[in-house]
């Protein structure tokens, strides 16, 4: 059997919940207060994600840093991998909020994305 105690982080409720994988398959879900508690219960017992937030170096701005994030989550074993990824990249000013700083990044369907706004100076 699998098991895991959470905190639910879906909402301010903060929940916790019990979730146990059965040999037989059966799944039993406790202390969730709504459905989302569950889904986001089994999801982190079977394949836990996260979604980063960083920052790269950009060329011409005010400031030498620019803040990224993933627009989705990755599987929670990849993070150090996205991370070295993130480190790797300068971009140059202008950068705007969206813009696509890395593309499907180690091939996870995620895109890091900026979300500040620094003029080119
Ligand atoms: S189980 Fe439902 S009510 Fe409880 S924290 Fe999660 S989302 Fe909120």
């Amino acid at each position: 059997m699998k098991s895991k105690t959470l905190t639910c982080i879906i909402c301010p409720n903060g929940c916790t919940i019990d979730v146990k994988a059965h040999d037989n398959g059966d799944i039993e879900v406790s202390g969730n207060k709504c459905p989302r508690g569950k889904e986001y219960a089994v999801q982190e017992l079977f394949d836990p994600r996260r979604t980063i937030s960083s920052t790269v170096r950009i060329e011409g701005a005010m400031l030498p840093l620019c803040s990224v994030r993933l627009d989705r989550p990755v599987p929670k074993k990849e993070i150090f991998a996205v991370m070295e990824e993130i480190n790797k990249v300068s971009i140059k000013a202008p950068s705007h909020i969206g813009d696509v700083v890395i593309e499907n990044v180690c091939g996870l369907g995620a895109n890091v994305i900026v979300t500040k706004n620094l003029d080119k100076i």
